[in-house]
């Protein structure tokens, strides 16, 4: 069955191992790298028809250079992604979902953490220029839009925050609530036209600051948003080592118990992860969880959390 993927940090490793920051200096290959969760072989043999790719910067780097930071990434993206890999096909805007062939694999830019930008609604106009279909205002911390998932402080949105809302709705850009504080999270399900949760779970399963609460959950159905499921063992059970695909299962069930049955999807996380769902390590083996689905919900069910959903809820 197709999948499409709305979150990878592949883009981060790409990065790093260029600047020489990890595998012992070697430069990493999308195609085939043994030490990329999401590389290409693996997300074709995952049946992935579609893989997000989130620019990512960490709160480390320092301000001046983090807009430097994105364009490398942006760079990788065209370079080493769709430039060395025909197979692989850039979608720019949402219709070209509708142009992806068997044997194709889309690839969507996205932003996790507008810090890049700073206070500057130029850089993000050249974001959307670039592509990038869907922005997530923060990363865990607090930045110029709004603060981040674990910022103490546990504050809503800037006024520069709601402006780069307004700009993701003219530009039917998701805005991507995933990493926001519970604040944050009111205010921009208020603004945003097109409202995604990129990679979160249920916060009644498992009680993380990155995952929903039952009232954001209905709210994000109520508004046309979509919710893709993360599988990274920390957001699916609390205080458990082994984490299996069934436990994942539980938060697809109550997010259909929710009404969402339509509006979900997948989010893997894959390569910003550093422990797995057992049988889910990487993108290769999608399909158990497709066939372990396939054991509780019907065949056009899991077909929409697995593609269709996404399709159908995109941004028109
Ligand atoms: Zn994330």
């Amino acid at each position: 069955m197709k999948i499409i993927d709305t979150h990878c940090d592949v883009l981060l490793k790409l990065q790093m191992a260029k600047r020489g920051k990890m595998y012992n200096k070697e430069p990493l290959n999308f195609k085939n790298s043994e030490q990329l969760n999401s590389n290409l072989n693996r997300l074709k043999k995952g049946g992935v028809m579609a893989q997000f790719f989130a620019i990512f910067i960490h709160p480390d780097v320092p301000s001046e250079e983090k807009w430097q930071h994105a364009l490398e990434q942006i760079d990788l993206f065209y370079t080493e992604i769709l430039g060395k890999n025909p197979e692989m096909k850039h979608i720019k805007k949402w219709e070209d979902f509708d142009r992806l062939h068997d044997g194709e694999v889309g690839a969507v830019l996205t932003l996790e953490g507008a810090d890049a930008i700073g206070n500057d609604l130029v850089k993000l106009r050249h974001l959307y220029r670039l592509g990038v279909l869907s922005i997530g205002l923060t990363w865990n911390n607090a930045n110029l839009c709004a603060d981040g998932a674990e910022e103490p402080r546990g504050g809503g949105l800037t006024l520069f925050g709601k402006e780069v809302v307004k700009l993701n709705n003219e530009n039917r850009v998701f805005t991507d609530v995933s990493h926001s504080t519970v604040k944050g999270f009111w205010d921009m399900i208020e603004l945003a036209d097109y409202p995604i949760a990129s990679h979160s779970n249920t916060r009644l399963l498992c009680d993380h600051p990155r995952n929903l609460y039952d009232d954001q959950i209905k709210s994000m159905f109520a508004s046309n948003g979509l919710i893709q499921v993360v599988f990274w063992p920390p957001f699916i059970k609390n205080n458990d080592k082994k984490v299996t695909i069934s436990d994942l299962i539980k938060h697809i069930d109550h997010l259909c118990s929710l009404g969402g049955a339509k509006q979900i999807g997948f989010g893997s996380d894959f390569d910003g992860i550093s422990s797995f769902t057992e049988r889910l390590e990487d993108a290769s083996k999608y399909q158990n969880l497709i066939n372990e689905l396939l054991n509780y919900f019907s065949e056009d069910q899991v077909k929409g959390f697995a593609y269709q959903n996404f399709l159908d809820f995109r941004p028109q």
